[in-house]
């Protein structure tokens, strides 16, 4: 573990999967939200894993906005802004950081599934269903929780929570 920039990490990570995106389809646009708390310094983590994570997270909302502007009829498309966000903010000795979407959501029947590994909804070749399993045993290993909120056909949140000192393995 090293001490890491949450917020550099945070917004790379964002533009990262935004441009992937944008490569493969000329056309998506999505309006792109950062709030970060600036109390925040470094916090010890393994920069590419939480990364990693990061990246998981950005990567499933920018797929969910895009598929639910794909199904909405052009009227409804109008007064539909594709937005993700990205929230950090340090609440006594934890970290959280926050990635939330407009999309579809996650039906009730499906969101105690979604952190088994290869559960997918995707269609084959768009996903492993391996993103948020992976995603949650290396929260799970900073000693940290990663925690779903979704309303279906409207918003999802996931929160990554992480001890700012974690304890020596
Ligand atoms: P994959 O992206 O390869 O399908 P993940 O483990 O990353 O695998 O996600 C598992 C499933 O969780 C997805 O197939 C999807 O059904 C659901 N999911 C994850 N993130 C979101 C999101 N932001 N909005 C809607 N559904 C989501
Ligand atoms: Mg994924």
């Amino acid at each position: 573990k090293e001490p890491t920039d949450i917020n550099a990490l945070a917004e790379e990570y964002m533009r990262l999967a935004y441009h992937g995106l944008r490569a493969k389809d000329k056309s998506f646009n999505a309006h792109l939200e950062t709030h970060f708390d600036d109390t925040i310094k470094t916090v010890n983590v393994i920069p590419q894993d939480i990364g990693r994570v990061i990246l998981n997270l950005f990567t499933n909302a920018f797929y969910a906005v895009s598929e639910k502007q794909a199904r909405l009829t052009e009227k409804e498309a109008r007064s539909y802004t594709p937005t993700v966000s990205v929230t950090t903010k340090k609440v006594e000795q934890y970290i959280h950081i926050s990635v939330w979407d407009n999309g579809d959501g996650i039906p009730k029947e499906v969101l105690n599934k979604i952190f088994q590994p290869f559960f997918t909804t995707k269609p084959t070749g768009k996903g492993t269903g391996l993103g948020l399993s992976m995603s949650y045993d290396i929260v799970k290993a900073h000693g940290g929780t990663l925690e779903v909120k979704s309303k279906n056909q409207n918003y999802t949140e996931f929160i990554i929570t992480i001890p700012i000192k974690t304890k020596r393995a």
